[in-house]
């Protein structure tokens, strides 16, 4: 690990309970949760208390949770499996994560109307755009909650008012809220939504997709017909436990985690303002996850100052990291209208429940020492 870690939106340390919870079911025998007897039986109920769990920090039922491998594929089964079974289009907006703006490509291309839901200049999507863009064939609207890369919010709640009038369901990629905030899905008026286990201190590899009680999905998975016909394959019953003890870990801590990291957040903005004047936050104008912030430094070439921070036992990311190892230029500041140049040389800094003054403050000085005009020239584009 490096000393300083700010990329919490990449992937999040698992928490020791949540190892602790695993164990029995890592390093024992293993029973197959289909299994009748007695070490099938084990893994079954260790199953359903972990569904109950993740329930729970939804405010849901526990036979509306469908364990998937990760958030990809269950924001794949979300749009793949709701057009298929309700035979109708897809809106989502212009700044979903890979795994659902791709699964949306991927429906076009076999024929399923898509159409995109622009964004303002702070990254936020109009509830009054959805309204004109809603068609009579669309049966899907797909909105993320927080967005990976700036952590602006969206007006969900709006979205879904929009959606209920129309009849069409509404998914919600809530994977980088989970944790951070406080998500009740009916308080939200959400019909499917996903989650994942790694952004919220528990396993890679485990996610869930909640569904409504009486929303139609068709399987992206054909088998064994485990997960109430909605994902066969057999159980990962210790991820599925990791998530659980993640989900009760969430619940109690999410609150006290956004006041203190908020203070923490505004603080390196103020610094690095500081610093360096010209620097934008992306997103400042709306509402934002407290512990993510998305700086611009107009002549800072990103890649290498990624790097440079790298060298100093600083992680931070370029845009979204979860598409590669390689540095892409994001979608997400496109669709804000943010130009390419100043795209290219902005940082994101997502922080979490360990990170405290000392380490912002220690990085905002690797930052001047680095980074800054008077810093070695390879930094600046
Ligand atoms: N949605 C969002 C908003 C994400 O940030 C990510 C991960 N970067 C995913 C979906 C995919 O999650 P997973 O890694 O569990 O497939």
């Amino acid at each position: 690990m490096p000393a300083i870690y700010l990329d919490h939106n990449a992937s999040t340390p698992q928490l020791a309970a949540v190892t602790r919870a695993q164990l029995p079911f890592l390093d024992g025998p293993r029973g197959n949760p289909s299994s009748v007897h007695a070490a099938g039986r084990v893994a079954r109920q260790a199953l359903e208390e972990a569904r109950e769990q993740v329930a729970n920090l939804l405010g849901a039922q526990p036979r509306e949770v469908v364990f998937t491998s990760g958030a990809t594929e269950a924001n794949n089964l979300a749009l793949l499996g709701v057009t298929a079974a309700c035979n109708g289009g897809l809106i989502l907006s212009a700044v979903e994560h890979p795994s659902v703006a791709k699964a949306a490509d991927h429906l076009a291309g076999s024929g399923v109307s898509v159409a995109r839901l622009p964004v303002d200049a702070e990254g936020r999507v109009d509830p009054g755009d959805l309204r004109r863009l809603l068609q009579p064939g669309t049966v899907l609207v797909s909105v993320m909650l927080a967005n990976n890369e700036t952590g602006v919010l969206q007006p969900i709640r709006e979205l879904s008012a929009v959606c209920r009038e129309a009849g069409v369901l509404l998914h919600v990629d809530a994977v980088q809220a989970m944790g951070r905030l406080s998500v009740d899905v009916g308080d939200l008026g959400a019909d499917l939504l996903s989650l994942s286990g790694h952004k919220m201190h528990g396993p890679a590899g485990i996610g869930a997709l909640w569904v409504r009680q009486g929303v139609s999905l068709a399987p992206l998975l054909h088998g064994g017909g485990q997960e109430s016909n909605r994902r066969s394959g057999s159980e990962n019953v210790a991820g599925a436990v990791g998530l659980g003890a993640a989900a009760c870990h969430a619940a109690e801590a999410q609150e006290r985690l956004q006041n203190d990291l908020a203070g923490l957040r505004d603080h390196l903005e103020r610094r690095l303002l500081e610093l360096w004047p010209t620097a934008v936050v992306h997103g400042a104008g709306a509402a934002r996850l407290s512990n993510t912030t998305l700086v611009g430094f107009p002549g800072l070439d990103g890649e290498a100052a990624v790097m440079r921070l790298d060298l100093e036992g600083v992680a931070v990311s370029l845009g979204s990291a979860c598409s590669t190892g390689t540095m892409r230029s994001s979608t997400v500041l496109a669709a804000m209208g943010v130009p390419e140049s100043l795209a290219a040389g902005s940082l994101r800094f997502s922080l979490g429940p360990d990170n405290t003054r000392a380490e912002i403050d220690e990085v905002v000085q690797i930052f001047q020492r680095a980074l800054t005009p008077s810093a070695p020239a390879e930094v600046l584009a």
